[in-house]
């Protein structure tokens, strides 16, 4: 058995397709592009992969055929689909014609890579789910369902928000700047001079209760344990 999982990255940028291959290289796996839908036709059908990261909008094929003519010949591999933001119907689609999961785009390389370790896992060791549950303090974090808990209050938040709140709990006690966390939750595609994680933690305080995170004035914030 081959212990390096090898994963196809469907993706026509080159920016995003070599974002993807660093980190999944940093991460441990093996990885190759196809830059159309064609070529992922022909590769995911050719060679040895085991799970396929899949851009819907492709040149050539687009993503939706790539997804229909490997399903429709009965491969089985897990696809993860990656979708811009305003394709929230497509979502839905995409899982009803055989995706496994998707990822909306812009995204932050530890969110795909979760969802990339539970596709590989559940078709390892279907059961097991335990680190699926991060916990800090009174706060549980659901990554397979991305619910929340603060005690046994159940909060909704937005999947930024949720992406946000994972990052601290995966730092409890833990300083994080205002860059680390632009780089974590917003990804490559974030403009430093912004406020956003102001505004996004000003909501998560309001959603999870103020006293969770704190300021750590000019450095940035720090999750309470
Ligand atoms: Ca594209």
């Amino acid at each position: 058995m081959r212990l390096t999982n090898r994963i196809l990255i469907a993706e026509d940028e080159p920016r995003i397709a070599s974002f993807l291959e660093k980190g999944l290289r940093a991460s441990g796996f093996m990885t190759a592009v196809a830059k159309d839908g064609y070529e992922a036709v022909l590769m995911a059908q050719d060679e040895d992969f085991d799970l396929l990261i899949l851009d819907i909008g492709l040149p050539g094929k687009d993503g939706w055929m790539v997804l229909e003519e490997l399903r429709g010949q009965g491969e089985y591999l897990p696809i993860i689909i990656l979708t811009a933001r305003d394709e929230v119907r497509d979502k839905v689609a995409g899982l009803e014609g055989g995706a496994d999961d998707y990822v909306t785009k812009p995204f932050r390389f530890e969110e795909l890579l979760a969802r990339i370790r539970v596709r590989l896992r559940d078709k390892r060791l279907p059961k097991q789910q335990e680190e699926m549950v991060l916990r800090a303090g009174n706060l549980a974090l659901d990554l397979r369902t991305r619910q929340v808990w603060v005690g046994e209050r159940l909060v909704k938040l937005s999947a930024r928000e949720f992406t946000l709140a994972e990052t601290f709990v995966r730092h409890p006690g833990q300083v994080m700047s205002r860059e680390q966390l632009l780089s974590q939750v917003w990804g490559y595609d974030y403009d430093p001079g912004s406020n956003v994680v102001d505004v996004c933690v000003g909501y998560l305080r309001q959603k999870l209760g103020r006293d969770h995170i704190e300021t750590v004035r000019g450095v940035g914030y720090r999750l309470r344990i």
